[in-house]
């Protein structure tokens, strides 16, 4: 079923399917391409058909082994497309998906590989937005490296702030993935090259843990913990390691450190993680509401289903039918009631194998002293939000991928 792409691509077989369209392995003048066909909605959009050509040049540019390089932008009748180098292999969440947590030097030599990559894209001072696993390729025919790691690459550079135009960002909407959002953009600051290191920080956390340390549960609770909460230390895990990953993990974005800076301290660590196994980390429970009954996870006839983690549709129904992964999950901010009912409260401490669930009848009154405290932490977020995002909003400049000097990530040289 092949079919033509312009007048240099043919594309021959789905390679998988995004939120944002199909990819297709192609063939193009110069071999084997990637080819990303945008969903029908997204290439009929004219004013986001403009934005892509007007971003051709700063998409083509970014040249550097840890990206996955876009060789073309098409763009021919109702379709709109984009070439790309073809990594044959898998992604980090499909990865994740088959063994739960990685050990951590092959952890660390996946988020190190990805933190070059924005080291070399904030130094052109482009912002990715969208740092999450299902946005990192693993080159299978690559190298092995530590821990049996294949070299990782990033795509989809730019995507989410093309999607993410003032128009389809209305007032009441920000734009990404729950799981990976930095604390600033949930309050409606723009999306800076620390963005990127704290999604990174959290992608880490997740390969070491098996979930993230503020998803699930409901989206708007998510949203909460990125603003209020701590991240709960893991069991096990190297101090150093952890120092570094909590200080990416830093609410205030000046405090992060740069991409240069946290590859190359990952870089240093590697030798010492050689041959740690996998972290023995329970994943935490979410909350139950108070009048809910104890959490079925309890049978052991009837093994909870494990929920996708950073694939999260905030407006249900919002996710294409053929994707169960969203790109840029276009986020509604919660109303103060659903911030309220969801403000059921977390216990995300991750728990050391076999100490008791925190919704158990043993943890029962300190789940009850948290509730509390989030529906106060609610009530906060909906204030920012709600002042926030309107504002950058209605400035128009809440999709902006520069980097100004001031605080960002680019006086650091691209790593080669
Ligand atoms: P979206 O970002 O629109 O959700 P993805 O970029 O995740 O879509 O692409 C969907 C799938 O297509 C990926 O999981 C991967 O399997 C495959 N894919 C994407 N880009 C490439 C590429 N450059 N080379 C090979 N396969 C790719
Ligand atoms: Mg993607």
């Amino acid at each position: 079923m092949a079919r033509k792409i312009g007048s240099r691509y043919t594309a021959h077989q789905i390679l998988g399917r995004g939120s944002a369209g199909t990819v297709w392995l192609g063939e193009g003048p110069e071999g084997p391409v990637a080819i990303k066909l945008l969903r029908e909605d997204l290439a009929a959009d004219q004013e986001l058909v403009g934005r892509f050509v007007q971003e051709r040049t700063a998409l083509l540019s970014l040249d550097h082994a840890r990206v996955v390089g876009v060789r073309d932008l098409v763009v021919d009748g109702n379709d709109l497309a984009l070439v790309m180098d073809l990594v044959r292999g898998t992604d980090l969440r499909t990865r994740l998906d088959r063994e739960r947590r990685m050990p951590p030097d092959a952890a660390v030599a996946v988020v190190a590989d990805i933190a070059e990559g924005l080291a070399a894209a904030h130094a052109a001072g482009i912002v990715h937005r969208d740092v999450k696993p299902e946005n990192v390729l693993l080159d299978m025919q690559g190298e092995l490296g530590p821990g049996g790691s294949h070299p990782a690459l990033l795509t989809d550079f730019g995507i989410a702030k093309l999607i993410d135009t003032p128009r389809r960002t209305r007032a009441t909407k920000i734009i990404g993935t729950p799981d990976y959002l930095a604390p600033e953009v949930i309050e409606g600051l723009p999306a800076r090259a620390a963005v990127d290191i704290y999604a990174l920080a959290t992608v880490l956390y997740e390969l070491l843990a098996g979930f993230t340390p503020f998803g699930g549960g409901h989206p708007g609770a998510i949203l909460r913990r990125h603003v209020t909460e701590t991240v709960v230390p893991l069991p096990g895990i190297p101090d150093e390691l952890w120092q570094l990953l909590i200080q990416c993990l830093a609410k205030a974005p000046a405090s992060r450190l740069r991409a240069s800076e946290l590859a190359a301290r990952l870089r240093e660590l590697e030798p010492m993680l050689t041959g740690l196994p996998p972290l023995d980390v329970d994943e935490p429970e979410t909350e139950q509401a108070p009048d809910e009954p104890e959490a079925r996870a309890d049978t052991p006839e009837d093994p909870p289903e494990r929920p996708r983690r950073g694939a999260v549709s905030l407006i249900p129904g919002s996710a294409p039918k053929d994707s169960n992964r969203d790109t840029h999950t276009s986020m509604r901010v919660p109303a103060p009631d659903e911030l309220a009912g969801g403000a059921r409260g977390t216990a995300r401490a991750p728990r050391a194998h076999g100490s008791p669930r925190p919704g158990s009848a043993r943890n029962r009154h300190s789940a009850r002293r948290r509730r509390i405290t989030f529906s106060v932490a609610g009530l906060v977020l909906v204030a920012a939000v709600g002042g926030g995002v309107w504002a950058a909003a209605s400035s128009g400049d809440s999709g902006s991928n520069e980097a100004p000097p001031a605080d960002s990530n680019n006086s650091a040289p691209a790593q080669p």
